[in-house]
């Protein structure tokens, strides 16, 4: 007996190793164990001690030898691995990477992350680590109008939480020299002239497909504008550097867009200049100079791939191989930097982490955790077709992450206090963890007055209290007369009584839980004190983030069921 135990507590522990390449975790190991083989419960508490022997025996062990320990031992145990590892799914292939990638994650700092850059970066952080390589993060403040100084420390956090591999961080307003230097090469090359028209006269005319009179002015004379804009001679508005494009492209949006402009106010927060780059420009020059060789970016970039073409094909430089995803819609959260930044403003959002906000910092205050959101994404993929982003797919890549680790605990919303006549004085043993005994119990004792979920308890003749025992409820109007109905959970099931949380009334922790859709109050066991900063399971409602304790009082916030 002591054997087998033995040996499934070696074969597991090898394979929770083999699983996630390092030591393996003693609870995974004997809550895998009991789990499959229920027989070894009763001797719980002998697991233990065998299990600590195992798992520092395995933790010894290098990869490979796990890999063949395992294979010569428990064949099925590896080929469950491989099954459950096909479910990250596998992306396409990308041209040309074979012998390393470098790529980019190029995000405006007008604001902290949210679910569209999570894609963005998610999957060329994914070839990034698929074909080794270098990972930029470049970030893209050369729109003072739109850069938010906060926002430069709020990227970069969000960019740790997210893990993703980034060797290289490039600020483009450190670099406005180079694109000075290669604006005026594009003059001299005849790709590019200083457009001093009225923007509206300019629009009247690319509208039409004809030339305005700046297109034909000398390299020279527009050499010596693009200096007067340098010096500080022209101000916002009155003097832009076009790209000269094809004034017969079918597309007007195409037709000789901007790729300098003058921004007098306000000042940028890092660089004392006036002369900017717009994106497609600076992007260009960039994905040149850095060696970009892969760029995996949305459909709504497609035009501005077209825009950029120009450029590479003027200075005669290789392009990247290009990627463009669908669209992706997002219900249910906020997701526009400017709709965020006003809502905080008049206080309707309480920051950045505000729960109804599609921000990496709202989403990680509500326990979702980084890897949650990469298998999220992953499953996505870069397909072309539109989709929208499902949040059940989310939560269950989540609740795949937390439900292993997370502490179960009753809370009670909406409590209704009773006194369960004729009960006896009980102690009452709940798991910490169905799966991992190891872990213990949480003990709730009660001589019969407790807190019960009003709404689970009305209309109802019969429940029983979990871990606990049977009452019956007889209704006097809105007041349940509640007693003592024995202990027998096949009674309870015979009757078809609800197992409902509870809780001792004189044991009890006031604890607001929020939610997307209004908060529920009510009260938790006293040990979630110890919880905070963690997820818990709050029984038969969902997970929850711990997010306070503060006076005697916690603040939790919903994840998922
Ligand atoms: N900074 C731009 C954006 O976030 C450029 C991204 C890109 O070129 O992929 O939309």
């Amino acid at each position: 007996m002591d054997a087998d135990i033995e040996h499934l507590l070696f074969i597991y522990a090898l394979q929770n190793a083999v699983k996630h390449d390092s030591a393996p975790k003693s609870g995974t190991v004997i809550g895998t164990v009991l789990g499959k083989h229920p027989e070894f419960r009763s001797r719980a508490r002998e697991i233990g001690p065998l299990a600590g022997k195992a798992v520092a025996e395995v933790a010894k062990m290098s990869t490979a030898e796990r890999k063949s320990r395992l294979e010569e031992l428990a064949p099925e145990l590896l080929t469950e691995l491989a099954e459950t590892h096909e479910h990250v799914r596998e992306l396409p292939a990308l041209e040309d990477a074979e012998n390393g990638v470098v790529m980019r994650f190029a995000p405006n700092p007008s604001g902290p992350l949210h679910l569209g850059h999570a894609r963005a970066s998610i999957l060329n952080d994914y070839y990034v680590k698929r074909y080794g390589g270098r990972y930029v993060l470049r970030v893209e403040d050369t729109d003072p109008k739109r850069v938010d100084p906060d926002a430069y420390a709020m990227v970069l956090e969000d960019v740790e939480w997210l893990g993703l591999g980034i060797t290289d961080i490039v600020y483009q307003s450190d670099r406005l020299d180079i694109y000075y230097d290669l604006c005026r090469k594009l003059i001299e090359l005849g790709g590019a002239y200083v457009c001093v028209c009225d923007s509206e006269r300019f629009r009247e005319l690319k509208l039409k497909g004809k030339a305005c009179p700046c297109r034909e002015l000398e390299v020279e004379e527009n050499l010596e504008l693009w200096q007067q804009m340098l010096n500080g001679e022209f101000y916002e508005g009155d003097a832009t550097v076009r790209v000269k494009t094809d004034l017969a492209h079918p597309d007007p949006a195409m037709r000789d867009y901007s790729a300098m402009r003058i921004v007098n106010a306000p000042l940028h927060p890092r660089v004392d200049a006036t002369v900017f780059p717009l994106m497609n420009f600076s992007v260009a020059v960039d994905d040149h100079l850095l060696g970009i060789t892969h760029v995996i970016r949305g459909k709504d970039h497609i035009a501005n791939t077209r825009r950029q073409r120009y450029i590479f094909d003027y200075f005669g430089w290789k392009p990247p191989v290009y990627r463009h995803y669908g669209r992706m819609g997002i219900s249910g959260v906020v997701l526009s930097t400017s709709g965020m930044r006003e809502g905080i403003k008049s206080g309707l959002y309480t920051g950045w982490d505000d729960i109804h906000l599609g921000t990496m910092r709202a989403i990680a205050r509500r326990g979702i955790e980084p890897e949650a959101v990469r298998n999220a994404m992953v499953d996505i993929g870069i397909g072309e077709t539109d989709i929208s982003f499902s949040w059940e797919n989310l939560y269950s890549r989540n609740k795949e992450l937390v439900d292993p680790k997370a502490n179960r605990y009753f809370f009670v919303p909406d409590p209704i206090e009773v006194v369960v006549e004729g009960a006896p004085r009980h102690e009452a043993h709940a798991a910490l963890h169905p799966n991992d005994p190891s872990r213990g119990v949480r003990t709730l004792v009660t001589a019969g007055r407790v807190l019960l979920p009003r709404a689970d308890i009305e209309g109802k003749s019969m429940v029983r209290l979990k871990d606990l025992y049977n009452v019956k409820i007889a209704w006097d109007g809105d007041t349940p007369r509640v007693s003592y109905a024995g202990d027998s959970l096949e009674e309870a099931r015979n009757e078809k009584a609800p197992i409902i949380q509870w809780l001792p009334a004189d044991a009890k922790l006031p604890c607001t839980l929020l939610r997307q859709d209004g908060s529920l109050e009510g009260f938790c066991e006293p040990p979630v004190v110890g919880e905070a900063d963690r997820v818990v399971q709050f029984e038969r409602i969902g997970f929850a983030r711990i997010d306070s304790v503060e006076g005697g009082r916690v603040s939790a916030y919903f994840a998922h069921r």
